[in-house]
């Protein structure tokens, strides 16, 4: 008598295991679909609706990785600052739709760019920012055809950019030091005169 009561005693464990066992898959199950929904999301909110590049804070998380790796390989990269001309003038003249239509096109020729080698942000309203790994030819080379294509692409709006490069060995990988120095440089192609590509 003890002996049935013992094995059905075992039974009902067995059963309660694998009942649990059942639960506890479930609950994994839910779980992984939470934490890819939470992925998406995350994802999502590092693109901007308007022009589909990176957010400012997304961008320049890639442009840290990029530098902290270049550094450890001693490979070069750089920081590319790309500013719309008197953009103001085409949001007053032809209208606010007409300046976000400039904006996606513009934004568009940037995005063809994108890479494993360069990641491209959106850095504030209608100012872009590249990260690139490369040579310092390199990284000119493309600051050069991004202001070329602009010239041609945004044509029907007489719309140019101005451009600021900053190679990243020349401030010792220092994030906010070559982000200033392109920056600089940007300012430098404004006073000259605008459409035009100038290294720091
Ligand atoms: P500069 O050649 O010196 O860069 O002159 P600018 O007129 O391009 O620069 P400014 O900073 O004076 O003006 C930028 C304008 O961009 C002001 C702002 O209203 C407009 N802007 C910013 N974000 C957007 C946007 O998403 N859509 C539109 N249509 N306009 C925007
Ligand atoms: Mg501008
Ligand atoms: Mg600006």
């Amino acid at each position: 008598m003890d002996r049935e009561r013992l094995e059905a005693g075992i039974e009902g464990i067995r059963h309660l295991l694998s009942h649990l066992h059942g639960e506890v898959t479930t609950l994994e199950e839910s779980y992984s679909q939470v934490l890819l929904v939470l992925r998406r999301l995350e994802s999502a909110c590092d693109i901007d609706d308007l022009t589909k590049l990176l957010r400012r804070k997304a961008f320049f998380g890639k442009w840290n990785a990029l530098l902290d790796e270049c550094r450890k390989l001693g490979e070069s990269c750089g920081m590319i600052l790309v500013d719309i001309d008197h953009f103001k003038k085409i949001n007053d003249t032809l209208g606010h739709p007409a300046g976000d239509e400039v904006i996606k096109r513009v934004s568009g020729i940037l995005k063809k760019f994108e890479s494993p080698a360069c990641a491209v942000g959106r850095y504030g309203g209608e100012e872009f920012a590249m990260a690139v790994r490369g040579s310092e030819a390199e990284i000119l080379g493309i600051a050069e055809l991004v202001r070329k294509t602009t010239e041609q692409d945004c044509a029907e709006w007489k719309c140019t950019v101005s451009v600021g490069v900053a190679a990243a060995a020349v401030t010792g990988y220092d994030a906010d030091k070559t982000l200033k120095s392109a920056d600089e440089a940007l300012y430098s192609a404004k006073n000259g005169g605008r459409n035009q590509v100038v290294y720091a």
